[in-house]
Protein backbone atom coordinates (compact mmCIF):
# COMPACT_ATOMS: atom_id res chain seq x y z
CA UNK A 1 0.00 0.00 0.00
CA UNK A 2 1.35 3.51 -0.61
CA UNK A 3 2.60 5.47 1.83
CA UNK A 4 1.63 9.08 3.09
CA UNK A 5 4.52 9.64 4.87
CA UNK A 6 4.05 13.30 5.40
CA UNK A 7 1.24 11.11 7.92
CA UNK A 8 4.03 9.21 9.81
CA UNK A 9 5.36 13.22 11.46
CA UNK A 10 2.02 13.31 12.75
CA UNK A 11 2.30 9.89 14.47
CA UNK A 12 1.72 11.75 18.04
CA UNK A 13 -1.62 13.31 16.65
CA UNK A 14 -3.56 11.93 18.72
CA UNK A 15 -1.87 12.67 21.98
CA UNK A 16 -1.33 16.24 20.99
CA UNK A 17 -4.88 16.93 20.70
CA UNK A 18 -5.45 15.31 23.77
CA UNK A 19 -3.07 17.61 25.35
CA UNK A 20 -5.09 20.68 23.01
CA UNK A 21 -8.89 19.35 26.01
CA UNK A 22 -6.53 19.57 28.70
CA UNK A 23 -5.53 23.21 28.16
CA UNK A 24 -9.17 23.99 27.31
CA UNK A 25 -9.98 22.73 30.74
CA UNK A 26 -8.07 25.26 32.20
CA UNK A 27 -8.25 28.19 30.13
CA UNK A 28 -11.89 28.28 28.91
CA UNK A 29 -11.42 31.63 27.22
CA UNK A 30 -9.31 30.25 24.20
CA UNK A 31 -11.46 28.52 21.46
CA UNK A 32 -10.83 24.70 21.60
CA UNK A 33 -10.58 24.23 18.25
CA UNK A 34 -7.58 27.35 18.24
CA UNK A 35 -6.00 25.19 20.88
CA UNK A 36 -6.31 21.54 18.64
CA UNK A 37 -5.16 23.68 15.70
CA UNK A 38 -1.60 25.13 18.18
CA UNK A 39 -0.87 22.02 18.79
CA UNK A 40 -0.02 19.98 15.73
CA UNK A 41 1.06 24.07 14.26
CA UNK A 42 4.63 22.60 13.81
CA UNK A 43 3.43 19.42 11.59
CA UNK A 44 0.74 21.62 8.96
CA UNK A 45 3.95 23.74 8.44
CA UNK A 46 5.70 20.52 7.97
CA UNK A 47 3.18 19.27 5.17
CA UNK A 48 4.15 21.85 2.67
CA UNK A 49 8.04 22.00 2.94
CA UNK A 50 7.86 18.16 3.14
CA UNK A 51 5.96 18.03 -0.12
CA UNK A 52 8.14 20.83 -1.37
CA UNK A 53 11.28 17.96 -0.31
CA UNK A 54 12.61 20.27 1.73
CA UNK A 55 11.75 18.52 4.83
CA UNK A 56 11.65 14.56 4.39
CA UNK A 57 11.09 11.03 6.15
CA UNK A 58 13.02 7.98 6.28
CA UNK A 59 12.21 4.92 7.73
CA UNK A 60 14.36 3.90 10.91
CA UNK A 61 17.12 1.24 10.47
CA UNK A 62 16.01 -2.16 10.83
CA UNK A 63 11.77 -0.75 10.23
CA UNK A 64 9.48 -0.38 7.19
CA UNK A 65 8.13 2.62 8.71
CA UNK A 66 4.88 2.41 10.09
CA UNK A 67 3.62 4.07 13.68
CA UNK A 68 6.70 5.78 15.17
CA UNK A 69 9.17 4.24 12.93
CA UNK A 70 10.49 6.97 10.76
CA UNK A 71 13.44 9.58 11.24
CA UNK A 72 11.91 13.03 10.44
CA UNK A 73 14.23 15.55 9.10
CA UNK A 74 12.23 18.35 9.64
CA UNK A 75 14.70 20.31 10.09
CA UNK A 76 12.93 23.50 10.24
CA UNK A 77 9.37 23.24 11.36
CA UNK A 78 11.05 20.94 14.32
CA UNK A 79 14.25 22.38 14.83
CA UNK A 80 14.30 24.37 18.74
CA UNK A 81 14.73 27.66 17.37
CA UNK A 82 12.22 27.11 14.25
CA UNK A 83 9.57 25.63 16.70
CA UNK A 84 10.32 28.75 19.00
CA UNK A 85 9.55 31.10 15.54
CA UNK A 86 6.35 29.15 14.45
CA UNK A 87 5.01 29.43 18.04
CA UNK A 88 5.96 32.64 18.51
CA UNK A 89 3.61 33.67 15.13
CA UNK A 90 1.02 31.34 15.87
CA UNK A 91 1.17 33.28 19.40
CA UNK A 92 0.84 37.07 18.28
CA UNK A 93 -1.45 35.97 15.49
CA UNK A 94 -3.99 34.83 17.76
CA UNK A 95 -3.22 37.28 20.43
CA UNK A 96 -4.27 40.39 18.23
CA UNK A 97 -7.59 38.51 17.82
CA UNK A 98 -8.06 37.07 21.49
CA UNK A 99 -6.20 39.29 23.31
CA UNK A 100 -2.97 39.28 25.14
CA UNK A 101 -3.29 35.70 27.66
CA UNK A 102 -5.03 34.01 24.76
CA UNK A 103 -1.86 34.49 22.42
CA UNK A 104 0.51 33.87 25.67
CA UNK A 105 -1.48 30.12 26.03
CA UNK A 106 -1.67 29.45 21.94
CA UNK A 107 1.95 30.46 21.61
CA UNK A 108 2.79 27.91 24.56
CA UNK A 109 0.64 25.19 23.02
CA UNK A 110 2.13 25.30 20.05
CA UNK A 111 5.58 24.42 21.54
CA UNK A 112 4.00 22.12 23.54
CA UNK A 113 4.18 20.21 20.30
CA UNK A 114 8.11 20.16 20.24
CA UNK A 115 8.28 19.22 23.97
CA UNK A 116 5.51 15.87 23.20
CA UNK A 117 7.81 14.65 20.09
CA UNK A 118 11.09 15.45 21.55
CA UNK A 119 9.77 12.47 24.30
CA UNK A 120 9.21 9.98 20.95
CA UNK A 121 11.41 11.61 18.45
CA UNK A 122 14.31 9.01 17.20
CA UNK A 123 16.83 11.80 18.28
CA UNK A 124 16.42 13.73 14.85
CA UNK A 125 15.07 16.66 16.17
CA UNK A 126 17.97 19.65 15.31
CA UNK A 127 18.55 22.84 17.71
CA UNK A 128 19.22 25.78 14.85
CA UNK A 129 16.89 25.84 11.55
CA UNK A 130 18.74 23.23 8.54
CA UNK A 131 20.43 21.99 11.25
CA UNK A 132 22.82 24.65 11.03
CA UNK A 133 26.32 24.22 12.66
CA UNK A 134 25.12 20.38 13.12
CA UNK A 135 25.10 20.43 16.62
CA UNK A 136 23.99 17.40 18.78
CA UNK A 137 19.86 16.85 17.55
CA UNK A 138 17.09 15.54 20.12
CA UNK A 139 15.31 13.12 21.11
CA UNK A 140 14.66 10.79 23.72
CA UNK A 141 13.10 8.03 20.92
CA UNK A 142 10.24 6.42 22.96
CA UNK A 143 8.78 4.90 20.00
CA UNK A 144 11.46 2.65 20.07
CA UNK A 145 8.98 1.06 23.01
CA UNK A 146 5.63 1.54 20.48
CA UNK A 147 3.80 0.54 23.04
CA UNK A 148 4.78 3.02 25.63
CA UNK A 149 4.27 5.75 22.99
CA UNK A 150 0.55 4.49 22.21
CA UNK A 151 0.49 4.76 26.24
CA UNK A 152 1.04 8.06 26.71
CA UNK A 153 -0.69 9.03 23.63
CA UNK A 154 -3.76 7.20 25.09
CA UNK A 155 -3.24 8.87 28.34
CA UNK A 156 -3.37 12.12 27.04
CA UNK A 157 -6.81 11.45 25.11
CA UNK A 158 -8.22 10.12 27.89
CA UNK A 159 -7.00 12.91 30.38
CA UNK A 160 -7.97 15.82 28.28
CA UNK A 161 -11.31 14.26 27.47
CA UNK A 162 -11.89 14.12 31.22
CA UNK A 163 -10.69 17.38 32.04
CA UNK A 164 -12.47 18.79 29.33
CA UNK A 165 -15.44 17.32 30.22
CA UNK A 166 -15.77 18.17 34.53
CA UNK A 167 -14.77 21.95 33.25
CA UNK A 168 -17.43 22.18 30.10
CA UNK A 169 -20.19 20.37 32.57
CA UNK A 170 -19.01 22.83 35.76
CA UNK A 171 -19.64 25.96 33.36
CA UNK A 172 -22.95 24.34 31.92
CA UNK A 173 -24.34 24.01 35.23
CA UNK A 174 -22.78 27.59 36.49
CA UNK A 175 -24.60 28.87 33.13
CA UNK A 176 -27.97 27.01 34.15
CA UNK A 177 -27.84 25.38 30.64
CA UNK A 178 -28.18 22.03 29.49
CA UNK A 179 -24.61 19.83 30.41
CA UNK A 180 -25.22 17.13 27.32
CA UNK A 181 -23.17 19.41 24.96
CA UNK A 182 -20.19 19.17 27.25
CA UNK A 183 -20.83 15.63 27.30
CA UNK A 184 -20.73 14.77 23.27
CA UNK A 185 -17.87 17.29 23.14
CA UNK A 186 -16.00 14.89 25.25
CA UNK A 187 -17.11 12.12 23.87
CA UNK A 188 -15.75 13.26 20.48
CA UNK A 189 -12.74 14.22 21.98
CA UNK A 190 -12.10 10.24 23.41
CA UNK A 191 -13.25 8.79 20.28
CA UNK A 192 -11.75 10.99 17.66
CA UNK A 193 -8.27 10.72 19.59
CA UNK A 194 -9.00 6.87 19.84
CA UNK A 195 -9.61 6.22 16.28
CA UNK A 196 -6.94 8.77 15.02
CA UNK A 197 -4.41 6.63 17.44
CA UNK A 198 -6.04 3.15 15.98
CA UNK A 199 -5.26 4.38 12.64
CA UNK A 200 -2.07 5.85 13.27
CA UNK A 201 -0.70 2.35 14.83
CA UNK A 202 -2.70 0.12 12.37
CA UNK A 203 -0.53 1.91 9.58
CA UNK A 204 -3.77 3.31 7.21
CA UNK A 205 -2.29 7.24 8.19
CA UNK A 206 0.90 5.71 8.01
ZN1 LIG B 1 5.64 17.00 14.93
Amino acid sequence: MAHLPCAQAAAMIAGHFGLAALVKSRERAVPLWSLMLATVWLDIVFVPLFLAGIETIEPAPGTHGGYGAGIIHANYTHSLLGAILLSAILGAACGARWGRQSGLVVGLVAFSHWLLDLIVHRGDLPLLPGNAGHLPTLGFGLWRAPAAAMSLELALVVAGAWLYYRAARSACLAARINTSRAAWVAALILVGGTAVLALDVTGVLG
